[in-house]
Protein backbone atom coordinates (compact mmCIF):
# COMPACT_ATOMS: atom_id res chain seq x y z
CA UNK A 1 0.00 0.00 0.00
CA UNK A 2 1.16 3.85 -0.46
CA UNK A 3 1.97 6.23 2.04
CA UNK A 4 0.53 9.72 1.28
CA UNK A 5 1.14 12.86 3.11
CA UNK A 6 -1.51 15.35 4.26
CA UNK A 7 -1.09 18.74 5.25
CA UNK A 8 -3.76 21.28 6.31
CA UNK A 9 -3.56 23.55 9.07
CA UNK A 10 -7.84 23.34 9.94
CA UNK A 11 -8.20 19.94 11.48
CA UNK A 12 -11.60 18.99 10.68
CA UNK A 13 -9.98 19.15 6.88
CA UNK A 14 -7.68 16.72 8.09
CA UNK A 15 -9.82 14.61 9.45
CA UNK A 16 -11.87 14.61 6.72
CA UNK A 17 -9.57 14.07 4.13
CA UNK A 18 -7.86 11.17 6.13
CA UNK A 19 -11.20 9.40 6.48
CA UNK A 20 -12.10 9.20 2.91
CA UNK A 21 -8.48 8.47 1.99
CA UNK A 22 -7.52 5.53 4.52
CA UNK A 23 -9.24 3.11 2.21
CA UNK A 24 -6.77 4.13 -0.79
CA UNK A 25 -3.52 4.58 1.31
CA UNK A 26 -1.74 4.46 4.59
CA UNK A 27 -2.12 8.39 5.61
CA UNK A 28 -0.04 10.36 7.42
CA UNK A 29 -1.34 14.22 8.66
CA UNK A 30 0.69 16.98 9.92
CA UNK A 31 -1.00 20.64 10.73
CA UNK A 32 1.38 22.95 8.78
CA UNK A 33 4.38 22.42 6.33
CA UNK A 34 7.03 22.15 8.80
CA UNK A 35 5.38 18.98 10.44
CA UNK A 36 4.91 17.70 6.82
CA UNK A 37 9.14 17.89 6.41
CA UNK A 38 9.47 16.38 9.90
CA UNK A 39 7.12 13.69 8.67
CA UNK A 40 9.07 13.09 4.76
CA UNK A 41 12.71 13.12 6.86
CA UNK A 42 11.04 9.68 8.39
CA UNK A 43 8.42 8.64 6.03
CA UNK A 44 8.76 7.37 2.10
CA UNK A 45 5.41 8.52 0.57
CA UNK A 46 4.06 8.68 -2.70
CA UNK A 47 2.05 11.60 -2.83
CA UNK A 48 1.01 14.55 -0.84
CA UNK A 49 -1.91 16.37 -0.51
CA UNK A 50 -1.01 19.95 0.56
CA UNK A 51 -3.18 23.33 1.65
CA UNK A 52 -2.76 26.10 0.11
CA UNK A 53 -3.83 28.66 2.36
CA UNK A 54 -1.97 28.07 5.60
CA UNK A 55 -0.25 30.73 7.91
CA UNK A 56 3.55 30.34 8.33
CA UNK A 57 3.85 28.24 5.22
CA UNK A 58 1.77 28.08 2.04
CA UNK A 59 1.32 25.00 0.05
CA UNK A 60 3.18 26.01 -2.95
CA UNK A 61 6.24 26.97 -0.78
CA UNK A 62 6.03 23.83 1.05
CA UNK A 63 6.66 22.15 -2.51
CA UNK A 64 9.20 24.52 -3.41
CA UNK A 65 11.33 23.44 0.04
CA UNK A 66 10.64 20.17 -1.18
CA UNK A 67 11.17 20.37 -5.35
CA UNK A 68 14.93 19.10 -5.24
CA UNK A 69 15.04 16.31 -2.22
CA UNK A 70 11.82 15.22 -3.79
CA UNK A 71 11.77 15.44 -7.18
CA UNK A 72 9.50 12.03 -7.95
CA UNK A 73 6.26 12.75 -5.01
CA UNK A 74 3.10 13.26 -6.97
CA UNK A 75 2.10 16.91 -5.62
CA UNK A 76 -1.45 17.74 -5.38
CA UNK A 77 -2.70 20.91 -3.33
CA UNK A 78 -5.81 21.93 -1.87
CA UNK A 79 -7.23 25.43 -2.43
CA UNK A 80 -10.28 27.41 -2.40
CA UNK A 81 -9.61 29.96 -5.16
CA UNK A 82 -9.04 28.33 -8.78
CA UNK A 83 -8.02 31.33 -10.71
CA UNK A 84 -5.43 32.83 -8.71
CA UNK A 85 -2.95 33.79 -10.91
CA UNK A 86 0.01 33.03 -8.17
CA UNK A 87 -1.10 29.47 -8.32
CA UNK A 88 -1.22 29.31 -11.97
CA UNK A 89 2.19 30.11 -12.20
CA UNK A 90 3.54 28.07 -9.40
CA UNK A 91 1.55 24.81 -11.05
CA UNK A 92 4.52 24.97 -13.62
CA UNK A 93 7.09 25.97 -10.95
CA UNK A 94 6.55 23.10 -8.29
CA UNK A 95 5.82 20.70 -10.73
CA UNK A 96 2.38 20.39 -9.91
CA UNK A 97 -0.05 17.07 -10.74
CA UNK A 98 -3.54 18.57 -10.44
CA UNK A 99 -5.53 21.01 -7.72
CA UNK A 100 -8.22 20.16 -5.81
CA UNK A 101 -11.11 22.91 -5.10
CA UNK A 102 -12.39 23.22 -1.65
CA UNK A 103 -15.40 21.64 -0.82
CA UNK A 104 -14.37 18.56 -2.72
CA UNK A 105 -16.14 15.64 -3.60
CA UNK A 106 -15.50 12.42 -1.48
CA UNK A 107 -15.84 9.87 -4.48
CA UNK A 108 -14.17 12.07 -7.01
CA UNK A 109 -11.00 12.50 -4.29
CA UNK A 110 -10.67 9.21 -4.08
CA UNK A 111 -10.81 8.67 -7.53
CA UNK A 112 -8.11 11.37 -8.39
CA UNK A 113 -6.07 10.05 -5.55
CA UNK A 114 -6.44 6.41 -6.85
CA UNK A 115 -5.43 7.62 -10.40
CA UNK A 116 -2.14 9.81 -9.10
CA UNK A 117 -0.90 6.66 -7.39
CA UNK A 118 -1.19 4.35 -10.60
CA UNK A 119 0.64 6.88 -12.58
CA UNK A 120 3.39 6.93 -9.86
CA UNK A 121 3.77 3.41 -10.00
CA UNK A 122 3.76 3.53 -13.30
CA UNK A 123 6.14 6.17 -13.93
CA UNK A 124 8.80 4.78 -11.21
CA UNK A 125 8.31 0.93 -12.80
CA UNK A 126 9.04 2.80 -16.12
CA UNK A 127 12.22 4.74 -14.16
CA UNK A 128 13.27 1.04 -12.97
CA UNK A 129 13.01 -0.77 -16.42
CA UNK A 130 15.03 2.11 -17.71
CA UNK A 131 17.47 1.58 -15.32
CA UNK A 132 17.46 -2.38 -15.54
CA UNK A 133 18.13 -1.86 -19.44
CA UNK A 134 20.81 0.79 -18.97
CA UNK A 135 23.01 -1.39 -17.13
CA UNK A 136 22.52 -3.51 -19.32
CA UNK A 137 23.39 -1.29 -21.70
CA UNK A 138 26.69 -0.19 -19.66
CA UNK A 139 27.30 -4.05 -19.27
CA UNK A 140 27.27 -5.04 -22.66
CA UNK A 141 28.87 -1.87 -23.80
CA UNK A 142 32.16 -2.93 -21.26
CA UNK A 143 31.91 -6.50 -22.98
CA UNK A 144 32.62 -5.19 -26.38
CA UNK A 145 35.51 -2.61 -25.44
CA UNK A 146 37.16 -5.42 -23.64
CA UNK A 147 37.18 -7.97 -26.08
CA UNK A 148 38.11 -5.11 -28.65
CA UNK A 149 40.92 -4.03 -26.38
CA UNK A 150 41.91 -7.98 -26.77
CA UNK A 151 41.62 -8.36 -30.58
CA UNK A 152 43.41 -5.36 -31.12
CA UNK A 153 46.10 -6.83 -28.50
CA UNK A 154 46.34 -10.25 -30.41
CA UNK A 155 46.37 -8.23 -33.80
CA UNK A 156 49.70 -6.51 -32.48
CA UNK A 157 51.00 -9.62 -30.13
CA UNK A 158 53.52 -12.26 -31.22
CA UNK A 159 51.59 -15.29 -29.45
CA UNK A 160 54.91 -17.43 -28.98
CA UNK A 161 56.95 -14.83 -27.58
CA UNK A 162 54.39 -11.90 -26.79
CA UNK A 163 56.61 -9.24 -28.15
CA UNK A 164 55.28 -7.32 -31.20
CA UNK A 165 54.48 -9.32 -34.62
CA UNK A 166 55.54 -8.49 -37.91
CA UNK A 167 52.34 -6.50 -38.84
CA UNK A 168 53.10 -4.02 -35.75
CA UNK A 169 56.08 -3.92 -36.49
CA UNK A 170 56.02 -2.76 -40.18
CA UNK A 171 53.52 -0.20 -38.76
CA UNK A 172 55.80 1.10 -36.14
CA UNK A 173 59.00 0.80 -38.32
CA UNK A 174 56.34 3.49 -41.32
CA UNK A 175 55.77 5.89 -38.12
CA UNK A 176 59.37 5.95 -36.61
CA UNK A 177 60.68 6.67 -39.75
CA UNK A 178 57.85 9.61 -40.77
CA UNK A 179 58.63 10.93 -37.50
CA UNK A 180 62.67 10.68 -37.60
CA UNK A 181 62.11 12.24 -40.71
CA UNK A 182 60.41 14.99 -39.95
CA UNK A 183 61.94 15.98 -36.78
CA UNK A 184 65.73 15.32 -38.33
CA UNK A 185 66.08 12.32 -35.37
CA UNK A 186 68.27 9.67 -36.12
CA UNK A 187 66.74 6.14 -36.04
CA UNK A 188 68.60 2.98 -35.64
CA UNK A 189 67.18 -0.55 -36.41
CA UNK A 190 68.64 -4.00 -35.65
CA UNK A 191 68.05 -7.31 -37.13
CA UNK A 192 68.52 -10.31 -35.17
CA UNK A 193 68.95 -13.96 -35.31
CA UNK A 194 69.61 -17.20 -33.45
CA UNK A 195 72.62 -19.44 -34.53
CA UNK A 196 72.49 -22.86 -35.54
CA UNK A 197 68.76 -22.65 -34.16
CA UNK A 198 68.47 -25.48 -36.51
CA UNK A 199 70.73 -27.21 -34.64
CA UNK A 200 69.11 -27.18 -30.91
CA UNK A 201 65.54 -27.66 -32.27
CA UNK A 202 66.87 -30.96 -33.66
CA UNK A 203 68.81 -32.05 -30.65
CA UNK A 204 66.41 -31.01 -28.16
CA UNK A 205 63.10 -31.13 -29.71
CA UNK A 206 60.72 -28.36 -30.82
CA UNK A 207 58.86 -27.73 -27.67
CA UNK A 208 62.06 -26.94 -25.71
CA UNK A 209 63.15 -24.75 -28.87
CA UNK A 210 59.86 -22.72 -28.47
CA UNK A 211 60.67 -22.37 -24.61
CA UNK A 212 64.32 -21.06 -25.63
CA UNK A 213 62.37 -18.39 -28.16
CA UNK A 214 60.56 -17.26 -25.52
CA UNK A 215 63.37 -16.97 -23.25
CA UNK A 216 64.95 -14.85 -25.85
CA UNK A 217 62.44 -12.50 -26.35
CA UNK A 218 62.11 -11.65 -22.74
CA UNK A 219 66.34 -11.46 -22.50
CA UNK A 220 65.66 -8.86 -25.41
CA UNK A 221 62.87 -7.15 -23.69
CA UNK A 222 64.65 -6.35 -20.56
CA UNK A 223 67.57 -5.11 -22.01
CA UNK A 224 65.71 -2.36 -24.32
CA UNK A 225 64.36 0.19 -23.61
CA UNK A 226 60.53 1.31 -23.11
CA UNK A 227 60.40 3.63 -25.74
CA UNK A 228 62.39 0.97 -28.13
CA UNK A 229 60.15 -1.32 -29.82
CA UNK A 230 60.92 -5.03 -30.28
CA UNK A 231 59.22 -7.26 -32.38
CA UNK A 232 59.39 -11.11 -33.93
CA UNK A 233 60.41 -10.80 -37.79
CA UNK A 234 59.55 -14.59 -37.80
CA UNK A 235 61.11 -18.10 -36.51
CA UNK A 236 64.05 -17.56 -35.06
CA UNK A 237 64.56 -13.84 -36.19
CA UNK A 238 63.97 -10.51 -34.33
CA UNK A 239 63.62 -7.00 -35.65
CA UNK A 240 64.52 -3.49 -32.61
CA UNK A 241 63.60 0.06 -34.03
CA UNK A 242 65.62 2.11 -31.41
CA UNK A 243 64.33 5.38 -31.77
CA UNK A 244 66.56 8.51 -31.51
CA UNK A 245 69.77 6.77 -31.59
CA UNK A 246 72.59 6.67 -33.01
CA UNK A 247 74.34 4.00 -34.73
CA UNK A 248 77.22 4.05 -32.37
CA UNK A 249 74.43 3.75 -29.56
CA UNK A 250 73.23 1.13 -31.44
CA UNK A 251 76.10 -0.89 -32.20
CA UNK A 252 76.57 -0.99 -28.46
CA UNK A 253 72.96 -1.84 -27.70
CA UNK A 254 73.44 -4.89 -29.92
CA UNK A 255 76.51 -5.66 -27.96
CA UNK A 256 74.78 -5.34 -24.98
CA UNK A 257 72.13 -8.11 -26.01
CA UNK A 258 74.52 -10.11 -28.39
CA UNK A 259 76.01 -10.79 -24.53
CA UNK A 260 72.79 -11.17 -22.72
CA UNK A 261 71.81 -14.08 -24.44
CA UNK A 262 75.22 -16.02 -24.89
CA UNK A 263 75.18 -15.96 -21.41
CA UNK A 264 71.55 -17.78 -20.86
CA UNK A 265 72.60 -20.59 -22.08
CA UNK A 266 75.69 -22.28 -23.10
CA UNK A 267 76.10 -22.49 -27.15
CA UNK A 268 73.10 -20.28 -27.62
CA UNK A 269 73.82 -17.28 -29.23
CA UNK A 270 72.65 -14.56 -31.55
CA UNK A 271 74.00 -12.35 -34.47
CA UNK A 272 72.68 -9.09 -34.69
CA UNK A 273 73.08 -6.44 -37.98
CA UNK A 274 72.55 -2.96 -37.35
CA UNK A 275 71.96 -0.55 -39.70
CA UNK A 276 70.86 3.16 -38.95
CA UNK A 277 68.46 5.46 -40.93
CA UNK A 278 69.26 9.37 -40.85
CA UNK A 279 68.10 12.91 -42.97
CA UNK A 280 71.50 11.76 -44.95
CA UNK A 281 70.50 8.02 -45.67
CA UNK A 282 70.27 7.08 -49.42
CA UNK A 283 67.53 5.11 -48.30
CA UNK A 284 63.88 6.48 -48.18
CA UNK A 285 61.86 3.17 -47.37
CA UNK A 286 60.56 0.77 -44.77
CA UNK A 287 61.39 -2.24 -47.08
CA UNK A 288 65.19 -1.03 -48.07
CA UNK A 289 66.11 0.05 -44.53
CA UNK A 290 65.31 -3.66 -43.36
CA UNK A 291 67.02 -4.97 -46.57
CA UNK A 292 70.07 -3.51 -44.98
CA UNK A 293 69.66 -4.74 -41.71
CA UNK A 294 69.79 -8.31 -43.23
CA UNK A 295 72.93 -7.49 -45.37
CA UNK A 296 74.70 -6.55 -42.05
CA UNK A 297 73.14 -9.99 -39.89
CA UNK A 298 74.19 -11.71 -43.39
CA UNK A 299 78.22 -9.95 -42.88
CA UNK A 300 77.57 -11.18 -38.89
CA UNK A 301 77.00 -15.04 -40.14
CA UNK A 302 79.28 -15.09 -42.87
CA UNK A 303 82.11 -14.32 -40.15
CA UNK A 304 81.59 -16.68 -37.55
CA UNK A 305 78.14 -15.99 -35.82
CA UNK A 306 77.65 -14.68 -32.38
CA UNK A 307 78.94 -11.10 -33.85
CA UNK A 308 77.35 -7.68 -34.51
CA UNK A 309 77.74 -6.20 -37.62
CA UNK A 310 76.72 -3.06 -39.29
CA UNK A 311 75.51 -2.02 -42.84
CA UNK A 312 75.22 1.84 -43.63
CA UNK A 313 74.86 3.99 -46.77
P1 LIG B 1 71.85 -19.73 -38.72
O1 LIG B 1 72.88 -19.58 -37.69
O2 LIG B 1 72.43 -19.69 -40.09
O3 LIG B 1 70.74 -18.79 -38.56
O4 LIG B 1 71.28 -21.20 -38.57
P2 LIG B 1 69.82 -21.61 -38.16
O5 LIG B 1 69.77 -23.06 -37.99
O6 LIG B 1 69.38 -20.80 -37.01
O7 LIG B 1 69.02 -21.10 -39.41
P3 LIG B 1 67.94 -21.76 -40.34
O8 LIG B 1 67.26 -20.62 -41.01
O9 LIG B 1 68.56 -22.83 -41.19
O10 LIG B 1 66.92 -22.46 -39.38
C1 LIG B 1 66.08 -21.76 -38.53
C2 LIG B 1 65.44 -22.77 -37.63
O11 LIG B 1 64.65 -22.13 -36.66
C3 LIG B 1 64.52 -23.69 -38.36
C4 LIG B 1 63.45 -24.02 -37.39
O12 LIG B 1 63.64 -25.33 -36.88
C5 LIG B 1 63.67 -23.04 -36.26
N1 LIG B 1 62.44 -22.33 -35.96
C6 LIG B 1 61.85 -21.36 -36.67
N2 LIG B 1 60.71 -20.97 -36.05
C7 LIG B 1 60.58 -21.71 -34.94
C8 LIG B 1 59.61 -21.79 -33.89
O13 LIG B 1 58.61 -21.07 -33.86
N3 LIG B 1 59.81 -22.67 -32.90
C9 LIG B 1 60.92 -23.49 -32.88
N4 LIG B 1 61.08 -24.34 -31.88
N5 LIG B 1 61.82 -23.44 -33.85
C10 LIG B 1 61.67 -22.59 -34.87
MG1 LIG C 1 66.85 -17.49 -39.66
MG1 LIG D 1 69.15 -18.75 -37.28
Amino acid sequence: MHSILIIDDEADNLKALERTLTTVAQVHSAASGKEGLEILKKETVSLIICDQRMPEMTGIEFFKAIKDSHPHIIRIILTGYTDAQDLIEAINEVGLYRYITKPWDNQELKLVIQRALEHFEATTHNKKLLEELKNVNEGLEKTVQERTQKLKELSITDELTQVGNLRSFWQMLKTEMERSSRYKHLLSLLMIDVDHFKKYNDEFGHTIGDKILKMIAQTLKKNIRNTDFLARYGGEEFVVILPETSQKQAQELAERLRKAVAKKKKKLTISVGVTCFTEKSKIKNSKKLVIQADKALYQAKRKGRNRVEVCFN
